[in-house]
């Protein structure tokens, strides 16, 4: 199934505009002369002027950090709850934004928005919360403690496929944390960044704060190379492609500065004998084929035993047929279009590489929609058997292509969700307790984030978010991820008159 019409450069340029000048938005802002193009028909709805550089932008937001720092923690933390208050009136506008920048289904989009309201209330409870550890001193006399303290600068790079959530998670626990923030999103989607800058701009001149606390600036890789390499941006929290991890990470460790890096992920699930085929099948078509298979945490592997393979294909393939495929904005779509050309190109690329090793192409792959919108990238989700992981599977193609596996063995299975190099999220489908345990367990999924009887995607922000291997290791949102937005002192207080040292040492003159 497919939805028939896809609308028109004109209707999707209104929609656009409407929408971000009622986040405030300058009218201004959204006819530059760097194109920006809705993947709904491929087609400009506006442009916007880059950033030529990174200099002043961060000269602003060091100053601004100097002052910023002074306000008491729940203070900042009150700027964070307006700026979750305005995203609640704008919920819509933005997630309109969101469906037409980066072709996510609007209940996707207004997902992506309440996530943003959900770390905002989660900062603010934070704002009162940034403990530190007394410890016990081993000196009469001594108190150990140790006090958490803003960093600094904070740059965050942010990828197409979460064009504001990745920017709140960062900036809603930067900014209570005492930092200052200088985004650069995708130059994929300028439009959602603007209208989303605005509105915390807004949250902070209502509350009397210098607006270069948060700031934006436009550019391509080129000025997120920039903000990586600048002595004054304490950290750089980069999200998007292991490619691009592997230039940032090196080029701020250079200068001993500190990231946070969320890179590409690489996510199986594992489904067993005694898996609930119904709950299974469900959680798999949600995790591959939602958001187009355009998620860091999109299943690219389903990894089955070999006596229910062959029933869940058949589920699976018969689903995937039904899936409508079409203008994310219309009720009833689930799959909406790739970000652009060369996104769809990798996908041909790679079922043209799966078959040569001997894959099966069950369900999908193929385009839609091209009479309507040539220039637009629509393409039914594809399944494919595979006998084993061969070379292709290694790889996150950043696609709707789920490969299935076959597996004899439970131990079998691990190893297998362990090989690929990336290391972000897993899951089992299973109603055996050893099984469930054993695949959260050290022996078990090597990922950051390991779930039972849920798919691999759509992880709540309660808890820290992040993987290992090429993943980049940095962990967000929930949990105590906020430390890696602070800088810990350890403090030692003698109030006892003498000079005792540590460790028993004598050093009387
Ligand atoms: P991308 O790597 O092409 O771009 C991401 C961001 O990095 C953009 O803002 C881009 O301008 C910037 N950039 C590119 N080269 C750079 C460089 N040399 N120095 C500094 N900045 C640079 O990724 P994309 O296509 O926008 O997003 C898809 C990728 O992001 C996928 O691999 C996906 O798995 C990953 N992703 C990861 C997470 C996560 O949390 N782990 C979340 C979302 C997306």
């Amino acid at each position: 199934a497919t939805s028939a019409s896809i609308p028109g450069a004109e209707v999707l340029t209104l929609r656009a505009r409407t929408a971000a000048e009622r986040c405030g938005v300058q009218p201004g802002a959204l006819s530059g002369s760097r194109p920006v193009f809705s993947p709904v028909n491929g087609l400009p709805m506006g442009g916007v002027e880059w950033s030529p550089e990174i200099e002043d932008a961060v000269a602003r937001s060091r100053a601004a950090f100097l002052e910023w720092r002074r306000v008491p923690a729940p203070a900042r933390g009150a700027v964070v709850k307006r700026l979750g208050a305005l995203l609640t009136g704008h919920k819509s506008d933005l997630a309109t934004l969101v469906s037409l920048e980066a072709g996510k289904i609007t209940s996707e989009a207004l997902g992506e928005v309440q996530e943003m309201i959900d770390v905002c209330d989660f900062a603010v409870g934070l704002s009162r919360q940034l403990y530190g550890h007394t410890m016990t001193s081993e000196r009469p006399g001594h108190r150990l403690s140790e006090t958490w303290h803003p960093l600094g600068v904070v740059g965050v790079i942010s990828a197409f496929n979460f064009p504001v959530a990745v920017w709140s998670w960062n900036t809603a626990l930067a900014l209570v944390c005492g930092d200052t923030v200088i985004w650069k999103p995708s130059e994929k989607t300028p439009f959602t960044a603007l209208a989303a800058n605005a509105l915390l701009r807004q949250a902070l001149v209502e509350h009397g704060h210098p607006e270069y606390v948060a700031q934006l600036v436009l550019g391509d890789g080129e000025l997120g190379e920039q903000l990586a390499g600048h002595p004054d941006v304490a950290l750089v929290s980069a999200t998007g492609s292991t490619r691009m991890g592997r230039e940032v990470g090196p080029r701020v460790a250079q200068r001993f500065g500190r990231s946070l890096l969320e890179l590409g992920g690489n996510n199986a699930a594992v489904i067993t004998p005694s898996a609930d085929l119904d709950l299974a099948v469900r959680g798999i078509v949600f995790s591959a084929a939602g958001t187009a298979g355009q998620r860091c945490t999109t299943m690219r592997r389903v990894i089955a035993h070999h006596s229910i393979i062959d029933e869940l294909t058949d589920r699976l393939a018969a689903v995937y047929e039904r899936l409508r495929v079409g203008d994310p904005t219309t009720d009833g779509t689930l799959v909406g279009p790739l970000i652009d050309a060369s996104s769809s190109s990798a996908m041909s690329k790679a079922l043209q590489e799966a078959q040569e090793q001997g894959g099966t192409v069950i369900a999908g792959g193929t385009r839609e929609l091209e009479n309507q919108a040539p220039e637009a990238h629509y393409r039914r989700p594809a399944l494919v058997r595979l006998p084993e992981q061969t070379p292709i599977v290694y790889a996150e193609t950043f696609a709707p292509i789920l490969y299935l596996l076959p597996y004899d063995d439970f131990a079998d299975a691990i190893a297998m969700n362990n090989a690929v190099p990336q290391g972000l999220s897993s899951s089992v489908f299973t109603r055996e307790v050893a099984e469930a345990e054993l695949f959260t367990s050290a022996e078990g999924s090597d990922c950051g984030i390991v779930n039972v009887n849920i798919g691999t995607s759509g992880a709540e922000i309660g808890g820290a978010f992040g993987g290992e291997k090429e993943t980049g290791g940095g962990r967000e949102s929930g949990s105590d991820a906020w430390r890696a937005y602070m800088r810990r002192a350890t403090n030692t207080v003698n109030y006892s008159g003498e000079l005792p040292l540590a460790q028993g040492v004598d050093f009387s003159v």
